[in-house]
């Protein structure tokens, strides 16, 4: 008897049990897919306007006044020697030492570079034929995307290497891969020329800006700005001057730069002579003049295979700049040491436009400028 009743309560015990998971388990899976719906809703929303892998810093309906996270590198080319090299390779092949922990710009909500190229259909080669002339495959620029980048220049003196019909492919291709992109071909304004991008509730005009072998109008340039600073939150210039294989900016580049500061621009992020030209702080605006090479297939010198990363974090009040400098062999970027990062930043502080303070700020690799004042 006392067996049997045993018996039931063990049933009833077990009973409880399974019906009581079951119950567990159903309410967690339906929060799991309220989650899961609701996680890649936002995530659609985000990779609809930006389209990108990074990993997003601040949800969907963050307050306007957020951080918002940049990061910029130098020249990416990825054919010629580099083809080559990445023939029957992943893009890791290149990339590896910046991977995992090595990716500090993981936490950047717009990732850029300057597209020193044009992305065709199969990485096709079209009349004029250049002696430097440069294509790539959007497979291969698709494999950015695990990266983290999610915005281009084009605007530079590469992006008419394939003639019209290149531009019109590459515009084709970056859409349909989803990346973000500004700039027409050089020298030229239009409205290919500015981008607005969406953070956080944030709209952010990314303009790119070419001035290889024409200056651009300055006027429509600097209307330009002035439009964008009146219709975004930000406006963050991209641009391709300078000469090449100088690391001192010239009079030239500083009086256009300050003018597109004064115009409207919060940041001027310059590529195109290879090397790092130094930097200046304007207006409490940031204007670096070249971050250098990304990846390029120039082996024949250090200079050209030293580049510039930089960071930006900028709030309504304050901008904080990070620097990290990197080191390339055959095309394959890594981080410098600490001691070559030390040696640079001395390097780079020399090329640049510092008062005491400014120079000490540079050689730590941090600088934190409170926005609208004068350094
Ligand atoms: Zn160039």
């Amino acid at each position: 008897m006392w067996k049997i009743k045993f018996q039931k309560a063990e049933i009833l015990i077990v009973a409880f049990i399974v019906l009581g998971s079951f119950f567990i388990i159903s309410r967690y899976r339906y929060l799991a897919d309220d989650f899961q719906q609701y996680g890649s809703e936002v995530l659609s929303n985000h990779q609809a306007i930006l389209s990108s892998q990074t990993q997003w810093r601040l949800p969907e309906n963050a307050p306007a006044d957020n951080d918002l996270r940049f990061y910029f590198f130098g020249d990416l080319m990825l054919d010629r020697h580099v083809g080559e090299r990445l023939a029957g390779q992943p893009l890791s092949y290149l990339l590896s030492n910046l991977d995992g922990a090595n990716k500090f710009w993981a936490e950047a909500d717009i990732v850029g570079a300057n597209l020193e190229g044009a992305v065709t259909d199969n990485g096709a080669h079209y009349a004029p034929a250049n002696a430097y002339d440069f294509a790539f495959p959007p497979e291969r620029i698709a494999e950015l995307k695990a990266y983290g980048f999610n915005y281009f220049t084009s605007a530079n003196n590469h992006f008419s290497d394939q003639g019209q019909i290149g531009v019109e492919e590459t515009r084709k291709n970056l859409s349909e891969l989803g990346f973000n992109y500004s700039g027409s071909t050089d020298a030229k304004i239009d409205e290919y020329s500015r981008k607005d991008v969406i953070v956080s509730n944030q709209k952010i005009a990314m303009i790119g800006l070419s001035m290889v072998y024409n200056d651009f109008d300055l006027e429509a340039a600097e209307k330009l700005i002035e439009t964008a600073s009146l219709e975004t939150d930000l406006v963050i210039v991209n641009i391709h001057w300078g000469t090449e294989y100088q690391h001192q900016f010239s009079k030239h580049q500083q009086n256009i730069g300050r003018s597109l500061i004064e115009a409207g621009a919060d940041a001027i992020i310059g590529h195109h002579p290879h090397v790092v030209q130094g930097m200046e702080i304007y207006q409490g605006k940031p204007i670096f003049y070249s971050l250098g090479n990304f990846i390029f297939d120039q082996y024949f010198s250090e200079d050209t295979q030293e580049g510039l990363s930089v960071g930006l974090e900028i709030s309504p009040a304050t901008t904080t700049i990070f620097f990290q400098p990197l080191k390339s062999e055959k095309a394959a970027p890594r981080l410098m040491t600490a001691v070559e990062k030390t040696k640079f930043l001395e390097k780079f502080s020399s090329w640049s436009q510092a008062d005491s303070d400014l120079e000490m700020k540079i050689k730590s690799g941090r600088i934190d400028l409170t926005r609208n004042s004068n350094q």
